[in-house]
């Protein structure tokens, strides 16, 4: 496959691929990979990115309502790229440039024909567990564009339809001239433990019986995402929390969440549920825990959540996971 056009020089930074994740108990986080660079530096380059989407050796994902064709069901797992030609008319956003040289693409528009080679319509949650790390970075990355590009159609000082700018990463009103961002709201999600190293597990109130997991909520405005952590244990569960500790974080754009991560110790230990948000909780050792799963009294959520890796790196091991 041959290189897209040459990118003009500058200081190369370090590459996604690399990174190592913060906190030591975490690691793998599913949808925290991928070795494309983005290469901001070239998104307002129309020269560069015409001639980028020229060259039949660029790769576009196309995602339509969060999906993607991607092949899943026997060999290697890999998205279902097409060429800017086979691309549909919609959203165009820069993806970034491989280390190799190819270029990355997303559109947002009808998912192309299933051709062939056992490509299928996936969502982020089930495709990204199976993808390397350069296609579910691509994935996560498309998806979050996409998502965006489908909700925030307008511009919220005049009601006026915006316009993609910066490869897609901006929008700007054409009436009054002010420019838009991705959204993206943080959520902090804590296993909060007490003295006895025993962890709390919630049901929300909206879940079916069984289903458990971490406490989690919305960073409100004006608020710090350890005051949410307390706030939010306080508010769910009556127990007061202190030594917040970050652990690290995991985009989750469906559809546009970035999942802080958190330990808490509990400076109390008596549950007082909300009733509204959340129907139960209870603390559970790691033996009461694995007894529990066992006993299918519980089920803990699927790994590609932070939640079900901040549980498993507690509980020491691996644990069956699946919503
Ligand atoms: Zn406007």
């Amino acid at each position: 496959m041959s290189a897209a056009p040459s990118t003009p020089d500058r200081i190369e930074p370090p590459r996604g691929g690399a990174l190592q994740l913060t906190g030591p108990a975490l690691t793998g986080l599913v949808l925290a990979r991928g070795d494309v660079d983005r290469s901001a530096y070239l998104r307002a380059d129309t020269d560069w990115l015409a001639a980028a989407w020229a060259d039949p050796a660029t790769r576009v994902v196309v995602v339509e309502h969060g999906q993607a064709l991607c092949a899943l069901d026997g060999g290697q797992p890999h998205l279902g790229f097409v060429t800017p030609t086979q691309a549909p008319d919609g959203v165009r956003f820069l993806l970034g440039v491989a280390a190799d040289g190819v270029v990355y693409f997303g559109v947002a528009g009808p998912l192309p024909p299933e051709p062939d080679l056992g490509l299928r319509p996936a969502y982020l949650r089930e495709a990204g567990p199976l993808l390397s790390d350069r296609d579910a970075g691509l994935l996560t990355h498309a998806v979050a564009l996409a998502n965006w590009h489908e909700t925030f159609t307008h511009c919220p000082r005049c009601g006026a339809e915006t316009d993609p700018i910066n490869s897609g990463h901006a929008r700007k009103c054409p009436v009054d001239g002010s420019e838009h961002f991705p959204r993206v709201d943080p959520a902090m999600i804590v296993l909060v433990t007490d003295s006895a190293d025993r962890a709390l597990l919630a049901r929300n109130a909206l879940w079916p019986e069984h289903r458990v997991s971490i406490l989690a909520g919305f960073v409100e405005a004006g608020e710090s995402a350890e005051q949410a952590v307390a706030r939010e244990v306080g508010e769910e569960t009556g127990i007061s929390v202190s030594a917040v500790t970050y652990l690290g974080s995991q985009p989750w754009p469906m559809p546009q969440s970035l999942m802080l991560g958190f330990r808490a110790a509990a400076d109390t230990t008596d549950i007082h549920v909300d009733e509204d948000e959340i129907a139960e909780a209870n603390w559970y050792s790691r033996d009461e825990l694995a007894a529990a799963i066992a006993a299918e009294e519980i089920r803990l959520p699927p790994p590609v959540s932070i939640a079900h890796q901040i549980i498993s790196a507690w509980y020491g091991d691996d644990l069956p996971g699946s919503w």
